[in-house]
């Protein structure tokens, strides 16, 4: 089925940005997503929601034309032959044979392990964004963002839209990377400090505390307060909800099913987006984080790539401008070791088989953990605990195994 020039795999950023190329380029695409409004983590919420006016117009051309097929709600699942995806959809199993793919699949949080993280009240910082944006209400709730990296201010800004009160936010990096991080917008990316600047504006009357690092999440049937360090003095603040995240981690699931070979934890890819594998390309976070305008500019590249079409000057440097930016967020915002700290013995790493860091500390490897623990082998298959365990014991992250989220028989009976 969806005979289309170009597959592609994401409608955030990065998989709008290279539909919209390629059908202005003639090419007829497919668009395919789980979600079933266009838009991805940052334009969650489907075109009515949308205040970029990038996202407006590549939809204006997008949306009604004759050449552009989006296939909503649909899950890929994996791959069914070498040049064919898995998809569920509405609970069938679909297969598409695809020519050109571009896998755009974007990024999961880190949530890393603190004591009570499993209560309920406590989600990534992106998570609880999430929730608010599909309409969850928080109006009168207190809520504390904690952890590290932009998506925190981003967090508490919608939260305070929707009506929350942000208790306080707690960025992990100490005041003088900061200032480098903004000393670096500010000499390169004057519209990144100026976004910057008015995200500042909208938080100014909540307390912002760097340097700080989460002790833990009390409460017994939900999160009452959350306590944390900054500096020697420790705060516990009444709330309840918590917002904790520590970064994105790219999401390679479909790729690796695919073939395609990683390098640092992303989907390997050449100048122009093409991957190890021939006929694939990926783009946006994916291929390592670096926010939308990475998304947008290596969407536009991939596409162009795959329809044998030499990208711009112009391309080429906002490609260049997004890396750069890439890079200075990747120099900023790493998880500093005295974040393992927060793990105790008894904390749970693995959420969905109760695995403590004390049973796991012992193993030399993820898989001979997974073995003696069941770490990993529940539900989510590693995609949570997997990154924590990197970060906390340096394990390389279990390889994404078929199919790359829990499915329905009829489709698992599908995998070759
Ligand atoms: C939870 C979260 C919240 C974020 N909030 C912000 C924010 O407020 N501001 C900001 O600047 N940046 C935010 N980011 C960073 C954000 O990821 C990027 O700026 C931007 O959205 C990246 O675009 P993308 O197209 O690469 O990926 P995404 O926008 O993540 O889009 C990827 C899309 O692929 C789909 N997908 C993935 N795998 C499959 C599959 N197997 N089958 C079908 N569909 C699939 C996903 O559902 C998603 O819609 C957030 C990231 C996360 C993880």
């Amino acid at each position: 089925m969806s005979a289309a020039d170009l597959h592609i795999v994401g409608a955030g950023p990065a998989g709008l940005s290279a539909a919209h190329s390629a059908i202005v380029a003639g090419a007829r695409v497919c668009l395919i997503d789980n979600d079933h409004a266009a838009g991805g983590q940052v334009w969650r919420g489907g075109p009515a929601a949308w205040t970029d006016p990038r996202a407006r117009d590549i939809w204006k051309t997008l949306q009604a034309h004759p050449n552009f097929t989006h296939l909503r709600g649909a899950q890929v699942i994996g791959s069914a032959g070498a040049d064919s995806l898995l998809l569920e959809a509405g609970g069938q199993a679909l297969r598409l044979d695809v020519a050109r793919l571009l896998v755009c699949s974007g990024a999961r949080e880190l949530f890393l392990p603190f004591p009570g993280w499993t209560l309920p009240g406590v989600t990534g910082a992106g998570g609880l964004q999430a929730l608010i944006k599909g309409g969850m209400p928080v109006a009168d709730k207190r809520i504390v963002v904690a952890g590290s990296g932009p998506l925190l201010l981003a967090t508490a800004a919608t939260a305070i839209e929707a009506g929350a009160k942000v208790v306080a936010i707690v960025e992990h990096q100490g005041l003088a990377r900061l200032s480098r991080f903004g000393l670096g917008l500010l000499f390169r990316h004057q519209d990144k400090i100026r976004q910057a600047l008015a995200l500042f504006a909208r938080l100014r009357k909540i307390p912002y505390f760097t340097g700080g690092r989460i002790v833990e999440a009390r409460g017994l049937d939900a999160v009452r307060s959350l306590v944390v360090t900054t500096g020697r003095a420790r705060q516990e603040f009444a709330c309840d909800l918590v917002a904790a995240g520590f970064g994105l981690v790219p999401d390679i699931d479909l790729a690796c099913a695919m073939g395609c070979e990683t390098a640092g934890g992303a989907i390997a890819v050449d100048a122009l987006q093409k991957t190890s594998r021939p006929g694939i390309w990926a783009a946006g976070e994916c291929t390592g984080i670096g926010g939308v305008d990475k998304a947008i500019a290596e969407g536009r590249i991939a596409a162009l790539d795959a329809l044998e079409t030499s990208p711009s000057a112009q391309d080429r440097a906002a490609l260049g401008r997004s890396h750069d930016f890439a890079a200075l967020l990747a120099r900023s915002f790493v998880p500093g070791d005295s974040l393992k700290a927060m793990c105790r013995p008894e904390t749970i790493v693995c959420r969905c088989e109760d695995v403590a860091a004390a049973s796991l500390a012992p193993h030399r490897g993820w898989r001979e953990a997974k073995l003696a623990t069941r770490v990993g082998m529940g539900p989510c298959q590693g995609k949570t605990c997997g990154p924590a365990c990197q970060f906390l014991f340096g394990w390389a992250p279990p390889a994404p195994r078929m199919p790359i989220v829990p499915a329905g028989a009829r489709a698992l009976s599908q995998i070759e």
